[in-house]
């Protein structure tokens, strides 16, 4: 999972024209609207996609090779791709990152971001044959049991509050779908960054 590179909007896409931000007609909020050719330029949240690929009573964790948080310990996941499905994405960055091909257990947490304006969604998920390997975004690739977690070095709460709930969740074998908002103090309300269609926009 990649950090999205934020970058506002300067040109339109379509016509190659500087854009500027304006209220457009019976709309309630500022969008990037083409100076020459009108076209405006909608910013929607991104969705990460992520697994809890999981073998026998152990969970798949990969340390990050890359920044942010380079070091420590995710579960694996990613911006979603066009024309893919939500849990086909989730599937995809575990085979990048984790080089584990995975059956799907279904939708597990969601978690809303709007300060950065991401939505979070991880999927339970079974290691076919137990087989993993390290991708290029991972240092190393490994099953903890739940003792074994290393809590204090996970890269993100949203990786954190998803292991509470699983382990939380396991003895009875019931995993209740879990909706959350991470509210960040003070960035509520705050128009979301404008990012760029390209450059890198991967988590
Ligand atoms: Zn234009």
């Amino acid at each position: 999972m990649r950090e999205a590179i934020i970058a506002p909007v300067n040109y339109c896409s379509s016509c190659g024209e500087p854009v500027s931000k304006q209220v457009p007609p019976g709309d309630d909020r500022e969008r990037f609207v083409c100076s020459a050719c009108a076209t405006i330029h909608y910013e929607n949240p991104k969705i990460v996609t992520c697994c809890v690929p999981v073998f026998e009573d152990r969970v798949l964790l990969c340390r990050r090779a890359i920044e942010p948080r380079r070091g420590l310990w995710t579960l694996p996941g990613g911006f979603l791709e066009t024309g893919e499905t939500v849990f086909n994405g989730a599937a995809r960055e575990t085979w990048e990152e984790a080089r584990a091909r995975v059956d799907g257990d279904g939708l597990y947490t969601v978690f809303n971001l709007p300060h950065i304006s991401q939505i979070y969604m991880f999927f339970r998920a079974r290691v076919v044959g137990g087989r993993y390997g390290i991708g290029e975004e991972t240092l190393e690739t490994r099953l903890f049991r739940e003792p074994e977690i290393p809590w204090d070095e996970l890269a993100f709460p949203v990786i954190s509050k998803t292991l509470a709930h699983y382990f939380r969740d396991r003895p009875s074998g019931v995993f209740p779908v879990r909706v959350e908002d991470i509210i960040i103090q003070g960035a509520v309300g705050t128009p979301p960054m404008p990012a760029g269609q390209d450059g890198g926009t991967r988590r």
